[in-house]
């Protein structure tokens, strides 16, 4: 709803591919991601800088990343760095080598685990 009633006039949600769900995209220049939250969250910039790291890789070349905090009435512009890139292929490459494993690792509950969507899988 915040969503809604925040961006009524843009708000287009777009699935890419099955795999990212973009708030909207302004004319494929300016990617958008609403947080309903309070807390401005390093997981979320990196959330949106995978975005634009994604698009890119299919040759949509995003000139900017905005996230939005509509209950703060704040946003955040980001761009995508080549050290950005760098560590994405650096974590994307971990968590392909974590999927190969035969084993998997030892569980470790984090602060974070509380608000994951996919608390149920690990802790269940
Ligand atoms: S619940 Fe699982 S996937 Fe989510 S942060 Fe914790 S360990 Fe990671």
């Amino acid at each position: 709803m915040l969503d809604q009633e925040s961006y009524q006039r843009e708000h287009h949600q777009r699935m890419i591919d099955g795999v990212v769900a973009i708030d909207f995209i302004q004319n494929w220049k300016i990617v958008h991601e609403v947080k309903q939250s309070r807390a401005i969250e390093k997981a979320s910039e990196f959330q949106l800088k995978y975005y634009m790291y994604y698009l890119k890789k299919k040759g949509i070349a995003i000139d900017q990343g905005v996230l939005d905090y509509p209950k703060l009435k704040e946003r955040i512009e980001l761009q995508l760095t080549p050290e950005d890139e760098l560590e994405i292929d650096q974590v994307l490459h971990a968590i392909k080598t974590i999927i190969n494993q035969d084993e998997m690792p030892p569980r470790t509950k984090k602060n974070i685990c509380r608000s994951c969507a996919y608390q149920e899988f690990c802790f269940s």
